[in-house]
């Protein structure tokens, strides 16, 4: 508006300079009326000018009163620093963090570094300076003092703007994170708590298991060595079956038991290297091969011909499959067949089929299979044995080595599938093997074996076993 003002009036001066008459000439009556007029226009003008000129400075008081209202009221502490770290504004809340009468602050004498805590003071100079260099925003967190003595730990921000004259001035944001400091510390604490009952619960669980464990080593120790007897009469060996089944059970329990304490706390100790998946398959079943031929089953192994490498723990990954194949042949009855397959998936992964034609699962208990102590039916648990960690100790280590268990079934008598989804890896040169190698002949002609064991049952047996 006032542009075109003054272009109509710079238009309307230059017109009438260029139609005025010569000088020296005195104008017509006709031109002095003229120029009366425009001066009545002009004269308007400048009054329309004026009318404006005192809108927009009420409307520029308006906003500043509104930026002040926005600066005091701000949820944040603001700060206008000099160079030399002195306070020229600082809003309520700023003054408030500082414990300071705002209007002494405004008066710009306050020093901004008495309100730094001795330990903050280099972070503070270093903040600035920072400021200064970059010309960006930059942050630091520091522990200030109020003039009440409380100390109270901050995030600062601040940018650089150009004062009066030559000066720089920052613009600070002063942000109280004591609170979140705090929490922060308690949930430090309580992490540190929780860790420690991990801990003390996983070394509870490891001692005693061992304790459990010890007494019955030497025993099965002593029931494998009288069942390789051949002259027994078949009601000791019956007898000898089942205390041999029945320890094995307690000691699996055990360490399931310890396993299960530490898949849960993500504390599995794995020590993983290229295995080949189907020499670690052909070792799962050779544990198994017994059972299966007591049975009366079929075993049908499907193996791709290429072979598969995958980074494992040799010993976690044939545990789990030694659980699905002990699985499979726990719950599948003569005339029965347990199918294992491998393929290819695509190219960075391979599937291990677990097929039986045993008792299989129906629709709910197959939603809860992997729970830990999940058991289908207690009462076949009863005859079986078994406590129900097997299937969630094996998908946790199956998730330990970046794949995926799974299962399926379609209902009671149609048997079930486990699949075991695993990343593959590149052949190796030459393959890390999951069994040990193969130990050298132990020759003890003219030797002397020193065996070192602190449960005195067990040394007593395995001396007796190696003599
Ligand atoms: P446990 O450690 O006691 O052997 P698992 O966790 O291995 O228990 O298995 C839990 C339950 O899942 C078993 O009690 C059984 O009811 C069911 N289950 C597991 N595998 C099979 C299978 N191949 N066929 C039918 N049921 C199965």
């Amino acid at each position: 508006m006032n542009a075109t003002i003054d272009a109509s009036l710079r238009q309307r001066a230059e017109q009438h300079l260029r139609s005025a008459p010569p000088a020296g000439v005195p104008p017509s009556v006709g031109d002095l009326q003229t120029m009366v007029e425009e001066l009545h226009v002009y004269e308007a003008e400048l009054q329309i000018q004026n009318e404006e000129l005192i809108a927009s400075r009420a409307q520029i008081e308006e906003s500043r009163k509104r930026y002040f209202r926005h600066f005091d009221l701000a949820p944040v502490g603001l700060i206008r620093l000099t160079s030399e770290g002195l306070i020229l504004e600082a809003n309520i809340l700023a003054a408030q963090m500082l414990g300071v009468n705002r209007n002494l602050l405004q008066k710009g004498v306050r020093p901004f570094l008495a309100h730094v805590a001795p330990d903050s003071l280099g972070a503070f100079k270093q903040h600035l300076e920072s400021a200064l260099a970059s010309g960006e925003m930059e942050m630091c967190e520091l522990m200030l003092r109020s003039n009440g003595g409380t100390e109270t730990f901050m995030r600062m921000q601040s940018v650089v703007s150009s004062g009066e004259g030559e000066t720089v001035d920052f613009y600070t944001t002063l942000t109280d994170l004591t609170e979140r400091r705090g929490i922060e510390k308690e949930l430090e604490r309580q992490k540190i708590l929780a860790d420690a009952a991990i801990a003390s619960k996983e070394l509870f669980f490891a001692m005693l298991s061992h304790e459990l464990r010890t007494p019955l080593t030497p025993l099965l120790s002593l029931v494998y060595e009288l069942s390789a007897d051949p002259g027994r009469s078949l009601e000791d060996q019956a007898a000898l079956a089942i205390m041999r089944r029945n320890l094995d059970l307690e000691i699996h329990l055990i360490d399931d038991l310890l396993d299960l304490t530490r898949t849960t706390s993500g504390k599995l100790d794995l020590h993983f290297g290229v295995t080949d998946l189907h020499l670690s398959l052909a070792n799962a079943i050779e544990i198994c091969r017994d059972d299966i031929i007591a049975k009366g089953l079929e075993l049908e192994c499907e193996f791709e011909s290429v072979s598969h490498f995958v980074n494992a723990d040799a010993g976690r990954l044939q545990q789990v499959f030694w659980n699905l194949i002990k699985n499979a042949v726990k719950f599948t009855s003569a005339p029965g067949r347990l199918t294992i397959t491998t393929r290819s998936h695509g190219d960075s992964q391979v599937i291990i089929e677990f097929r039986d034609t045993g008792l299989g699962i129906a629709a709910e208990p197959l939603r809860h299979i992997f729970d830990p102590f999940f058991q289908v039916d207690p009462a076949v648990k009863q005859s079986i044995g078994g406590l129900g960690l097997g299937l969630a100790i094996c998908k946790s280590i199956t998730k330990a080595h970046g794949g995926e268990l799974s299962a399926s079934s379609a209902g009671l008598g149609t048997g079930s599938t486990f699949s075991v989804a695993l990343p593959v890896v590149p052949s190796p040169a030459s393959p890390a093997s999951p069994a040990s190698p193969a130990s050298p002949a132990i020759r003890c002609n003219g030797l002397r074996l020193l065996l070192i064991e602190d449960h005195e049952d067990t040394r007593l047996v395995l001396a007796r076993l190696l003599r």
